[in-house]
């Protein structure tokens, strides 16, 4: 590897939106995800879609328009 040309690669700390923190690798020292491993409904196998909708919702509500 040249020197100089290569950003700092070391240990990252991961913060997801569920509050689960994991270490990995990268040139951030920090980074912030909305989904992990833990949360990912894929593996939870709970349903997340319930706050999207009302976020839908709400955006219809605010300009009118009728969901159904
Ligand atoms: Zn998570």
């Amino acid at each position: 590897m040249k020197e100089g040309i290569h950003p700092n690669y070391g240990e990252c700390t991961v913060i997801c939106g569920c509050g689960n923190t994991f270490k990995t690798g990268s040139v951030k020292k920090e980074l912030r995800v909305d989904v992990c491993s833990k949360c990912h409904p894929f593996y939870t196998g709970k349903q997340r879609d319930m706050s999207a909708r009302g976020r839908i919702e709400k955006f219809n509500k605010r300009y009118g328009k009728d969901s159904k």
